[in-house]
């Protein structure tokens, strides 16, 4: 390797980044050279507790972390470096119902996974772990394949493995600049070692990460928070093969130590962000934060109560280090806007037990141009421009930590840094009552409370699902299929793509035929390189060489990133965010037409105004662009006006809707609806994993033209063990899935939900899973795991509402 150059530069010797260079080089990309500022571990990594945990609420975090564990596993054997692994399985207490009933979903995930994870009675799991204090505990789950290891030892074996293969490490090497010319990385500028060009380079500089992008450009929202554990002298009945312990009830962890004592350290409720708006100081290597007893007392009373032998033991140490976290409490993985330049950042106190499945991950998108796994959650194209905020991003991650621990019921919103962005109804909306969630900063409704209806309770769904749930979902869903239902969907993502070459570079990244007439609207996927589905979007012609792109609105920076990424650097094009631009608004439902006609003089009828097509009328005294589409499977119509417009003719069109009993109505009406007609979610349903085929979505593959990922999409059609997107029904019809379930057949694990809800015209509770062949066919019998109680379920025709589709064309 020459000294100023290298394929592949990774700043940061931490656990994060010499697990790159490790898979990198594992790979076959041996030209990687690492740099630290100063020697290896002394970042976070050194003053970790080194717990091990792998059951995570996704499926690729999970995945990555038994992908670490397994590697942990045989790492000294491989390398000759120690790790320490000690695989004592881990503990997780409840003291209370409901962490009983978290238990038991996550005992359901964890089959999914092939996780061998058991729930305990409080004897078994105190015969396991015997300092603890039985009284108040209900149960635990048991992970007998977690562990704990040595943070600094785990570090050295993973540079040891890398150098092995090829890799160079430089320590005391402090990166002074990032390179970018045209949006492209070209290289570091060294603190002593001058510049170093590469293709690539890696930003794995954990607490560090945000000062290290903004020399590239590229903001990464980490927040470094103080994190505090505690070390004992020996205690009595502690030995190194004790399992680790977490009670979150308590919000504490303990881990047995190699001297015989007791790590304790917990996620307290008042956490304390450090160096938020300049990042940590020049010289911090290898140092800690003053200890914090007055933030500890909380969570050492707590630990105290549970393992009383703590309260009597003396203390070695409190240990107060920084560490990164995020504003949503996911990793921050992948490649920026700059190209070539990655992140690899924010492990949230989760680093050690992540950092394989991170290494893994980076290396593939570095080495093979996308991971094999679906990491969109962790994506750092998720963040929208509003994360450029400190105060936002530190507030945000204030409430992820502060409430790590706390049962989060699904369709629960953040709270902090809220309300951000307000789409031009908002007063209206305030006005009818409307419950508010959260997406992407956009505030969006849920349900208008003004729809409760103390009939539809009988409807409620049962356990969690009934909890941030409202009677007026029915009657806006009812309201939709029997006349019409208003929506705001402003905060959708809108896209715009124009210039010379617009269409045949949207032909080259979307899998359907664009090329329609000025008008046509086209759904259609963009496919990766491996076949799956990256995007799911609608995209409408506006002119010979502009459309527009409309995207779910968690997705249109995933989304915009990704289309940027696709273009070559002579196409005449330009991409643009229209998000801000336009309130949207659906309306859908038998009299859809009629409450519109009566605010246009545009011919509304199915010759004029076919299905999947767009003109652009006046409604009322707006004008706007009008698609013919639909995401509930009625008839009906998007509208989108200029954003100035959007209150005027939010008013306006419940105005004219009054007469026709037109309902507003919200999002999760819109989610009861969709799953009713069988539409499916980007992100859930149909993954970067899954191809169109799978996902049932073959109607829009164009036939006849070459797209990114044809080859590879015909390649996986001809794969025997594929599985197929199912439509399942459930016996009970108020056992709602919450996604992630597990599904029998004969007994055995055979897939797990994707997405689900209840239906309620047809009073159905619907789930969607990929299913393997044998088991996909309508009227096969299986079983889906709710809450620990098997639940009888069918395969049936996907859509169960409409399937001819009369009603979106009527
Ligand atoms: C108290 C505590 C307990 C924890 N317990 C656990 C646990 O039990 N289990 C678990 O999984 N995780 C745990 N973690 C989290 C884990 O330690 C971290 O997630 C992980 O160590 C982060 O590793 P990293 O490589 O991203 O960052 P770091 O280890 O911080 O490495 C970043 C490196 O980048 C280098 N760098 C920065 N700027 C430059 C520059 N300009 N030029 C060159 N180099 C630069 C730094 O010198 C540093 O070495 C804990 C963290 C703390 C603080």
């Amino acid at each position: 390797m020459a000294d100023d150059r290298a394929r592949v530069v990774v700043i940061g010797g931490g656990v994060a980044g010499t697990s790159i260079a490790y898979h990198l080089t594992r790979l076959g990309v041996t030209d990687v050279l690492l740099l630290d500022r100063a020697e290896l571990t002394s970042g976070s990594t050194f003053h970790s507790a080194g717990l091990v945990g792998q059951l995570r609420s996704s499926v690729s975090l999970t995945r990555m972390m038994m992908y670490g564990t397994d590697l942990y596993r045989n790492l000294a054997g491989e390398t000759g470096v120690d790790v320490s692994w000690h695989e004592v399985g881990s503990l997780r207490l409840a003291s209370s119902e409901e962490r009983m009933q978290e238990l038991q979903r996550q005992a359901g995930w964890g089959r999914t996974f092939g996780l061998p994870l058991e729930i305990l009675s409080t004897d078994d799991a105190h015969d396991r772990f015997p300092l603890f204090e039985p009284a108040g505990v209900l149960g635990a789950a048991f992970l007998p394949t977690d562990g704990y290891l040595d943070p600094s030892g785990l570090t050295l074996a993973l540079a040891e493995g890398a150098k092995q293969r090829g890799a160079e490490i430089r320590t005391n090497t402090r990166v002074t600049a990032i390179e970018v010319a045209g949006g492209r990385v070209e290289g570091v500028v060294t603190e002593g070692q001058g510049r170093i060009e590469a293709d690539v380079v890696v930003n794995a500089g954990g607490m560090f990460a945000n000062q290290l992008g903004r020399m590239a450009g590229v903001e990464v929202p980490v927040v470094p928070f103080g994190h505090q554990y505690l070390l004992t002298e020996p205690i009595e009945g502690v030995a190194a093969d004790l399992p680790t312990i977490r009670d979150p009830d308590r919000l504490v962890y303990f881990r047995p130590e190699a001297g015989g004592g007791l790590v304790m350290g917990g996620y307290e409720r008042n956490p304390d962000p450090w160096a938020v708006e300049n990042g940590p100081p020049e010289d911090f290597n290898g140092k800690l934060l003053p200890e914090d007893w007055p933030r500890f007392e909380a969570l050492a009373d707590a630990a105290s109560s549970l393992v009383p032998a703590l309260g009597e033991a003396g203390v070695v140490r409190l240990l107060n280090g920084p560490e990164a976290f995020t504003p949503d409490g996911e990793f921050i993985l992948g490649e920026s806007d700059v190209a070539g330049f990655f992140v690899a950042a924010g492990f949230c106190a989760h680093g050690i037990a992540g950092a394989g499945g991170i290494g893994k991950v980076i290396a593939e998108w570095i080495a093979e141009s996308e991971p094999e796994w679906d990491v969109w959650k962790m994506d750092v194209r998720r963040f929208g421009a509003h994360y450029r905020s400190r105060n936002y991003s530190r507030d945000r991650a204030y409430e992820v930590y502060a409430t790590y621990y706390d049962i989060h019921y699904p369709g629960e919103g953040r709270q902090a840094g809220r309300p951000l962005k307000l789409p031009p109804a908002y007063a209206q909306l305030q006005a009818l009552d409307a419950e508010f969630g959260e997406k992407s900063g956009w505030e969006r409704v849920n349900w208008f409370r003004s729809n409760e209806d103390p009939e539809h309770e009988l409807r409620r769904p049962r356990g969690w699902a009934g909890e941030h749930w409202s009677t007026a979902i029915v009657t806006e869903h009812l309201a939709c299929r029997e006349r019409a239902a208003l929506f705001d969907e402003s905060s959708f993502a809108k896209l715009e793509v124009s210039g010379g070459d617009a269409l045949s570079f949207l032909q080259r990244i979307c899998s359907n035929d664009v090329d329609r007439k000025p008008g046509g609207v086209v759904y259609t996927q963009m496919l990766n390189r491996r076949g799956g589905i990256e995007s799911d979007l609608t995209v409408t012609r506006l002119a010979k060489d502009r459309f527009r792109l409309v995207i779910g609105t968690a997705f249109g920076n995933h989304d915009l990133a990704w289309i940027r990424k696709q273009r070559r650097p002579d196409e005449r094009l330009e991409v643009h965010d229209v998000t801000g631009a336009y309130a949207c608004y659906g309306i859908w439902g038998p009299v859809a037409r009629d409450v519109l006609a009566s605010l246009t003089d545009a011919d509304l009828s199915n010759a004029a105004f076919p299905y999947l097509s767009s003109r652009q009328i006046d409604v009322g005294i707006a004008t706007c662009l009008a698609l013919r589409v639909t995401y509930v499977g009625e008839l009906g119509w998007e509208l989108y006006a200029p954003a100035e417009f959007g209150a005027s003719l939010w008013d306006e069109l419940m105005e004219a809707g009054r007469d026709y009993g037109v309902v507003p109505a919200g999002y999760r009406a819109i989610d009861s609806l969709r799953v009713e007609k069988g539409y499916l979610a980007w992100g859930s349903d149909m993954t970067p994993e899954e191809d169109p085929f799978q996902a049932g979505l073959g109607f829009a593959v164009a036939k006849d033209k070459d797209f990114l990922g044809r080859e590879a999409l015909e390649a996986r059609r001809e794969r025997e063990e594929r599985t197929r997107l199912a439509c399942l029904v459930l016996e009970d019809p108020r056992a709602m899935v919450l996604g992630n379930e597990p599904i029998f057949a004969d007994g055995q694990v055979v897939s797990r939900v994707t997405s689900g809800g209840i239906g309620y015209t047809v009073d159905r509770s619907i789930a969607f899973a990929y299913l393997p062949a044998d088991f996909a066919e309508p009227g096969a019998r299986l079983e889906t795991e709710v809450f620990g109680e098997r639940v009888g379920t069918q395969v049936v025709r996907r859509p169960i509402w409409d399937p001819t589709g009369e009603r979106i064309r009527a």
